[in-house]
């Protein structure tokens, strides 16, 4: 079995661990509040990137935030989901992660985040990668640091 140094475990790229973009469910921007929810609660996720039309990374949509803007003063407005953009509530002050980085740097990041998202040099959307994955494979090399 080919086993790494925890050196060189760390320095391994990302790219042989992220959820690649086409396998990511994702809004695009333009995107009612009312069409995220929607994706957020049909998928179960936490939260989905949204993405412009060129497929770069835009900013983040979550439940919390979408309930947050349709706050009434004694009740939810839901009848203003369908006149809300994704662009005006995503979050958009978040770190992101280059492809090209190691998972050293990825470890650092998750501590964090439960997820990041990966991009490249134009800001292309290139996928996530999972807090999940990342415990995943520390487990992984771990246990085989132990035989
Ligand atoms: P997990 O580690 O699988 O529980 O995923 C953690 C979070 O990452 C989820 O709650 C989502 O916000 C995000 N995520 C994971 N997989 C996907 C996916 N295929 N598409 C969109 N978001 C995802």
């Amino acid at each position: 079995m080919i086993s790494l140094s925890s050196k060189d475990f760390l320095e391994t790229p990302i790219e042989d661990y992220i959820i690649s973009s086409e396998k990511v469910a994702h809004v695009q921007m333009g995107n009612s509040a009312e069409h995220a929810l929607l994706v957020l609660t049909k998928t179960g996720y936490s939260a989905i990137p949204v993405l412009d039309s060129k497929y770069r990374f835009r900013g983040l949509i979550n439940a919390q935030r979408i309930t947050d803007a349709i706050l009434g003063l004694d009740h939810i407005e839901y009848e203003r989901l369908s006149d809300i953009r994704v662009e005006e509530i995503m979050e958009k002050d978040l770190p992101l992660i280059h492809i090209n980085e190691r998972f050293q740097k990825a470890l650092d990041m998750v501590i964090n985040q439960n997820f990041l998202c990966v991009i490249d040099d134009e800001e292309m959307f290139m996928g996530i990668l999972t807090r999940r994955v990342v415990l995943k494979q520390l487990k992984k090399q771990i246990y085989q640091l132990k035989k």
